[in-house]
């Protein structure tokens, strides 16, 4: 992938992983000064803090607002940082271009939101400012696209996207499922933009920020953004998911970054399709299913019982033979098909006890 640094911040020194940290929110000075003092001292040369924040719901904190731009400038003074911060309306852009922040981001739910992401890209003309453009919050690639071409038409040339993960329904391993197909995809359509990683949001809690940070780097990611807050548990926002600098410096420290490009291209290409491959696992299976539920509306309409053994005999030996022509071991293809039919049965017997 490209090299961040020439693109967004001539000057620093350009070495993978790009990283910029700092907290969810700007919350006191103390606590913003605090933080990028050892930010700063263990090398970290982009702060980032959230002065207005989307928050899912209300009554939670929505950012200390513009009072917490000089208290950026006073991180730039005093510790020769860049920093960044969250714009989601042309009032923010005004604000912080006047209190001059360095790079500016979009965060996930203004990307989803056309009419928002035009309002900052018209609020942009004729300024030039690094712009970071978060995936937005559902996955949709044109989409995520269609801001960045925004901004671009806004004549903004120093472009990056950050990858924050996908909402879903589901948050049991992932706060934001990572959908690695996405960004490969978008950097398969845009090869000159730089891509940075928040694996904060991605995982939502601090265990997870080492290892999606490594597969972000393995993935040939240019950067990461991490949350990192000089007394986490304390944090207004994202407390579960922050991390302090001396963390944050253990883990970048641990990271292996491995820059055969060819290699890792092509590995981000096979993942792509093993993934892709997945998604039709799933969707023959469910096809699948929905047989097997009409087999079983038939069935209830025929008083016949769920289970015929005959035939569950005859399936299982013309696949495992089937199966053992392809190269599968016969227990890997007897494993799958029973878990399969397992499945199917209890799909039937909720049709046939349905009303
Ligand atoms: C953030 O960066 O703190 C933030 C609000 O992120 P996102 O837009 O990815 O939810
Ligand atoms: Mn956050």
């Amino acid at each position: 992938m490209n090299d961040l640094q020439s693109i967004l911040l001539p000057g620093i020194e350009s070495k993978r992983p790009i990283v910029i940290a700092g907290p969810c929110s700007a919350e006191t000075e103390e606590q913003v000064m605090d933080t990028a003092k050892q930010l700063a001292k263990n090398g970290i040369k982009i702060y980032r803090a959230g002065i207005w924040k989307p928050r899912t719901k209300p009554g939670g904190f929505e950012g200390i607002g513009e009072i917490g731009l000089p208290w950026l400038q006073k991180v730039k003074e005093e510790t020769g940082m860049y920093v960044s911060t969250e714009v989601a309306t042309a009032k923010h852009v005004e604000a912080a271009l006047k209190a001059g922040i360095d790079i500016l981001w979009v965060g996930a739910r203004t990307s989803a939101n056309p009419f928002a992401v035009q309002e900052i890209a018209d609020s942009l003309k004729g300024v030039d400012i690094p712009v970071l453009i978060k995936n937005p919050v559902n996955p949709d690639l044109d989409l995520w696209i269609g801001a960045i071409e925004r901004i671009y038409n806004a004549g903004i040339r120093k472009l990056g996207a950050i990858h924050r993960g996908f909402s879903s329904y589901d948050k049991k391993i992932y706060r934001n499922l990572p959908q690695w197909h996405i960004p490969i995809e978008l950097h398969r359509r845009l090869p000159n933009m730089p891509i940075i990683c928040d694996p904060s949001h991605v995982g939502g809690r601090r265990e997870l920020i080492a290892s999606i940070s490594q597969q972000a780097m393995d993935l040939s990611f240019d950067g990461l953004i991490i949350e990192s807050h000089i007394c986490p548990d304390k944090a207004w926002s994202d407390a579960s998911q922050q991390i302090t600098p001396d963390i944050l410096q253990f883990i970048i420290n641990k990271l292996v970054i491995r820059e055969g490009v060819q290699t890792t291209e092509s590995l981000a290409d096979l993942r792509l399709q093993i993934d892709n491959i997945d998604n039709d696992l799933l969707e023959m299976l469910s096809k699948r299913m929905r047989i097997s539920r009409e087999i079983g509306t038939f069935k209830k309409e025929h008083n016949m019982p769920v289970l015929q053994a005959n035939r569950y005999d005859e399936i299982m030996q013309k696949r495992v033979i089937l199966g053992e022509s392809m190269g599968m071991s016969p227990e890997f293809v007897t494993k799958i098909l029973e878990a399969i039919h397992e499945e199917s049965v209890r799909q039937q017997i909720d049709v046939i006890n349905s009303k």
